[in-house]
C-alpha cells in the first residue's frame, strides 16, 4: 500500500519527550511528501472528527516542551468495536492511509483493531515514564522524570541532613521499579522499595535499625506500586515497630512534567524519524525499540498485554553494599 496521508496522535498517559517525537514524525513525513494530521486528546479526536492538518510550522518550537501540544487522554469508548467503526470512517473521510501513535502498549492494543478492521498501517512510539513496556529497553519520558525526582531527593537531602530526619521520597512506578531504582542509586537512597522485590516491614525495619547506628540521615526511595501515598502507612508502620521517625514526601504528578532531558528529546527524534520510515517501507503493528541500546522494530504482538519489569536484583544489593 503506498502511503499517501497519516494521523498521529498522542494517547494514555503524557510523558515529556512526547512533543519531540511529534515533531520529528511531523517533519520526517513532510520530507517524504506526506500529508500529516493530527487528533487530538487521543482516540477521543478519531471519535469526534477532531483531526487537523498539522505542517512545519505547528511542530515549531515545541522540541523542548513538555506534555504534549495534541493533548492525551485515556478514551474508554474506544474498547467498543461499534465506536471504533465510527472512527474508522471518519479516518476513510479524510483520505486516512496510516496512523502513528504516541503511547504505552493499551494504546498500541487500540491502534493494531485500527489496522485489523479499518485496514490502516499502524506504527508505535513508545511514551511512559515508568519504562515499563515490553520489547523495549526505554520509553521516551524516563529520563526526564528521573531527572525531576532526582532533583527533589537532592533538596530533600539538604534539609535532612540539616534537621537530623528521615524521609520516604515515592515516586511513580505503578508495577515497575525502574523509576526508583534509578533515582534510588542516583540519589544515594540507602533503601530502595520496588513492586518487584517486596520487603516485609520486618526485614525493612532490620535493615533500617542497622543503619541507624551508622548514618546521620537515611533516605528511602519507594516505588508507588499500585497504592500511591503507600508511604505514609510505610512510615506509620516504622514508627511502631522501631520508633524511628520518617517524614513522607511523595513526589506524585510533578514527574510527568517538565523541560524534557537531552536524552529525551534525543530518543525521540529518533524514534520518531523511525516511525515514518518503518511505514514507508511497508511495516504495520510495529512499535519502535531500543533493543541492546540500538533502534530497532518490535511487532506488537511482542508487546501484548506485557509489561515490562525490573528484574536486575544485583544493582539493589550493589546499592547496600554503597549505601550500607
Ligand atoms: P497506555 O497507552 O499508556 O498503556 P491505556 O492502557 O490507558 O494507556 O490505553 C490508552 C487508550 O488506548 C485507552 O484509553 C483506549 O482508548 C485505547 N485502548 C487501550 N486498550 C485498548 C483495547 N484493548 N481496545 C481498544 N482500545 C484500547
Amino acid at each position: 500500500m503506498s502511503i499517501k496521508r497519516i494521523v498521529v496522535l498522542t494517547s494514555g498517559g503524557d510523558a515529556p519527550g512526547m512533543n519531540a517525537a511529534l515533531r520529528a514524525t511531523v517533519r520526517t513525513a513532510l520530507y517524504h511528501g506526506l500529508e500529516v494530521f493530527g487528533a487530538e486528546n487521543g482516540y477521543s479526536g478519531l471519535l469526534h472528527n477532531k483531526i487537523k492538518p498539522i505542517t512545519a510550522n505547528t511542530v515549531a518550537n515545541v522540541i523542548q516542551r513538555g506534555g504534549t501540544i495534541l493533548k492525551t487522554g485515556r478514551c474508554h469508548a474506544f474498547h467498543d468495536p461499534e465506536q471504533r467503526q465510527q472512527a474508522i470512517s471518519t479516518l476513510q473521510g479524510h483520505g486516512i492511509d496510516a496512523l502513528v501513535v504516541l503511547g504505552g502498549d493499551g494504546s498500541f492494543r487500540g491502534a493494531s483493531l485500527l489496522s485489523d478492521e479499518g485496514g490502516f498501517a499502524v506504527v508505535g512510539i513508545p511514551c511512559t515514564i515508568d519504562n515499563d513496556i515490553a520489547g523495549t529497553e526505554y520509553t521516551i519520558g524516563f529520563d526526564t522524570a528521573c531527572n525531576t525526582a532526582l532533583d527533589s531527593i537532592d533538596k530533600i537531602r539538604d534539609t535532612a541532613l540539616s534537621l537530623d530526619r528521615n524521609f520516604i521520597v515515592e515516586v511513580m512506578g505503578r508495577s515497575s521499579g525502574f523509576i526508583a531504582v534509578a533515582v534510588g542509586i542516583a540519589g544515594g537512597a540507602e533503601i530502595i522499595l520496588t513492586p518487584e522485590f517486596p520487603l516485609s516491614m520486618e526485614a525493612l525495619v532490620e535493615k533500617l535499625q542497622a543503619h541507624e547506628r551508622r548514618k546521620l540521615t537515611s533516605i528511602i526511595v519507594a516505588a508507588e506500586a499500585d497504592t500511591p501515598g503507600r508511604s505514609f502507612a510505610i512510615a506509620r508502620e516504622i514508627a511502631r515497630l522501631s520508633g524511628i521517625d520518617y517524614k513522607v514526601c511523595n513526589l506524585g504528578h510533578t514527574q510527568r512534567g517538565g523541560t524534557p532531558s537531552a536524552y529525551d528529546r534525543k530518543t525521540a527524534s529518533v524514534m520518531g524519524f523511525q516511525a515514518i520510515k518503518a511505514l514507508l517501507s511497508g511495516h504495520n503493528k510495529t512499535m519502535v525499540a531500543v533493543q541492546k541500546s540500538q533502534i530497532t522494530l518490535v511487532p506488537f504482538s511482542a508487546v501484548g498485554e506485557m509489561t515490562r519489569y525490573f528484574s536486575d536484583q544485583e544493582l539493589l544489593e550493589m546499592n547496600e553494599v554503597i549505601c550500607g
